[in-house]
């Protein structure tokens, strides 16, 4: 392992520090015979994808080369933790592999049978939930992942895929394991219900309502919006528009508002993280435009906070401290003035090893 050294602004404090790297972890206190990587820089901690599936691809599980790249495209724009909101395939091997960034995994989707997009999701009777939660929260690493709410084509609209009191049920078995739960909402249903039955995060969050919105901010739930996908409704919603009108209304009203919903949840005071929703149809190493449209929410600090520091510490990783895992971001401008530089990063150092630049 290489002992480096390297000078610029740490941030989020943005005070101009020397910074060593010995045995992967990080230190204040000079080290002999460091070699200099960088000065004149700005430097973060690794940056978090706090909604991103390695593994997954348009049609389900991708094979072992193809979840490498995802990782690389991930490492390489900045991304050295991962929450993975499910993904088909047994990604464990990327834990061996110290060039690839940490993964935190939400083990597989869980859905009911043709109520989310084919091959991605473990498809069970809500009978079967609680068993089938647990069993997720054993594979996975301290999440796990529903699917709230999804076009029901026999109603012709969104709602919930799972009776509240059964929903409640398996929220409950889930923390009793120490585990976490988080859903995929779109609409004011289910993300009513799941935040009642005391979920611990909500993904795209489009429905919730004021009332919604007051709960989480006092229960600590998380949100996750994924504004660049946020953006795909008017996709979805033509795609469904001939057989499904009402669903196409709703999915464009809940894009049409999706800045003020946000907004008011901003306001509130819920915690709201960065999420790509890479995988699947989107593409990996997005983190730069998704920071540029939480900007839109609540400025350059709040969006930095959410890729970066404030995401690590929701995630229990820690940020540059005496001691933590040197797992960092050098960027070429202040990424507090200038955004944009986050598309450009100057060097990534990853378990205390530069991997990309
Ligand atoms: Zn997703």
């Amino acid at each position: 392992m290489g002992t480096w050294h390297l000078n610029g602004v740490v941030l989020p404090d943005g005070e101009r520090r020397d910074l060593w790297i010995h045995d992967g972890v990080i230190t204040f206190e000079p080290v002999a015979g460091a070699q200099t990587l960088t000065t004149g820089v700005w430097i973060t901690p690794g940056l978090v994808d706090a909604h991103c599936h390695i593994g997954l691809g348009a049609s389900g599980a991708v094979d072992h080369a193809t979840a490498e790249a995802q990782a690389i495209i991930d490492r390489n724009s900045g991304v050295l933790l991962v929450r993975d909101a499910g993904a088909p395939a047994d990604t464990h091997w990327i834990d061996e592999r110290a060039d690839l960034p940490r993964i935190i995994r939400a083990g597989r989707h869980i859905a009911r049978p043709k109520r989310y997009i084919r091959n991605f999701a473990i498809e069970i009777d809500p009978s079967e939930m609680v068993e089938e939660v647990s069993r997720q929260a054993h594979s996975g690493d301290g999440w796990v992942k529903l699917v709230g709410d999804w076009i029901d084509r026999e109603v012709g609209d969104l709602a919930p895929l799972w009776p509240a009191e059964i929903a409640k049920q398996a929220i409950d078995a889930v923390h009793a394991v120490g585990a976490r739960v988080t859903a995929h909402c779109f609409a004011e249903q289910s993300v009513a219900e799941l935040v009642a039955a005391g979920i611990d995060c909500i993904e795209h969050g489009t429905g919730m309502s004021d009332e919604v919105i007051e709960m989480m901010a006092a229960n600590d739930v998380a949100l996750v919006p994924t504004m660049t996908n946020l953006v795909n409704f008017p996709k979805f919603a033509a795609a469904g528009a001939e057989r499904f009108p009402t669903y196409a209304a709703h999915m464009r009203d809940l894009h049409a508002r999706r800045l003020d919903t946000l907004g008011r949840a901003r306001e509130a005071g819920v915690q709201i993280y960065c999420g790509t929703d890479a995988g699947g149809t989107l593409g990996h190493g997005r983190v730069a435009q998704e920071a540029q449209m939480l900007a839109e929410l609540g400025g350059n600090d709040f969006a930095l906070g959410a890729i970066g520091w404030d995401a690590r510490t929701w995630l229990g990783a820690q940020n540059l401290v005496e001691g933590a895992p040197a797992d960092l971001v050098c960027w070429f401008v202040d990424p507090r003035q200038e955004l944009s530089t986050l598309h450009d990063p100057a060097l990534v150092v990853l378990r205390g090893e530069p991997v990309s630049r």
